[in-house]
């Protein structure tokens, strides 16, 4: 098999396009300054375990792998983040299909959804992310803090929505108001990604 490095991926609409709610200067910095370290510090640290296997080094296993896991799920959340992300459109974006009624069903109205994951987001103590998942043992799409990029990450649960809550995602624009940047999150939701990876979950 080919070996391949994590890359950085291009984003699916312009630096500008999340305004007002993101900002073009905020958006760059998160995309090439922040999420690009995560790449290039799992890339960084694959290259370290393979050296100290070719010299027969033991290395640092621990602290190494630990770092591995932040580094890697950094990258595959950022990844999730703006793949789950759109340019605003006027009416709103409500959920369709699949996502809309799993939504309804778990949460009884997308406004108690929305005001939980709001408050999910808000709770994060420190760094981290709000993340709507779906558990494939009880069929239900579930809510989840995930601390810094990795802590309290169960992997059977696949990600149907993420929200970066780390004050590198919103400083620059919100200042220390995180509760104003999670209320313009839900006007540049992709709804449609969101019902696509739910689909692909449920076939
Ligand atoms: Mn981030």
């Amino acid at each position: 098999m080919d070996k391949k490095p994590y890359v950085l991926p291009q984003l699916g609409f312009g630096y500008k396009d999340l305004e007002p709610y993101i900002s073009q200067e905020q958006l760059q910095l998160h995309h090439q300054k922040h999420h690009a370290a995560y790449v290039n510090g799992a890339n960084a640290i694959l290259e370290t375990l393979e050296k100290n296997r070719r010299e027969g080094i033991d290395g640092d296993i621990k602290a190494l792998s630990k770092a591995f896991s932040f580094n890697a799920a950094g990258h595959l959340l950022h990844s999730l983040f703006w793949e789950n992300l759109s340019p605003p459109i006027k009416e709103g974006r409500p959920p369709q299909g699949f996502i809309a009624k799993a939504i309804d069903d778990e949460f009884g109205s997308f406004e108690r959804f929305r005001k939980e994951f709001s408050q999910a987001a808000i709770g994060v103590e420190g760094s981290g992310w709000a993340t709507l998942v779906f558990c494939r043992h009880t069929q239900r799409p579930l809510l989840m803090q995930v601390e810094k990029h990795n802590t309290n990450v169960i992997p059977m649960f696949r990600v149907l929505l993420v929200l970066d809550v780390w004050e590198h995602a919103y400083y620059l624009d919100y200042k220390n108001d995180r509760a104003k940047f999670v209320e313009g999150f839900w006007n540049i939701v992709n709804w449609a990604t969101v019902d696509l990876r739910l689909e692909a979950i449920l076939k």
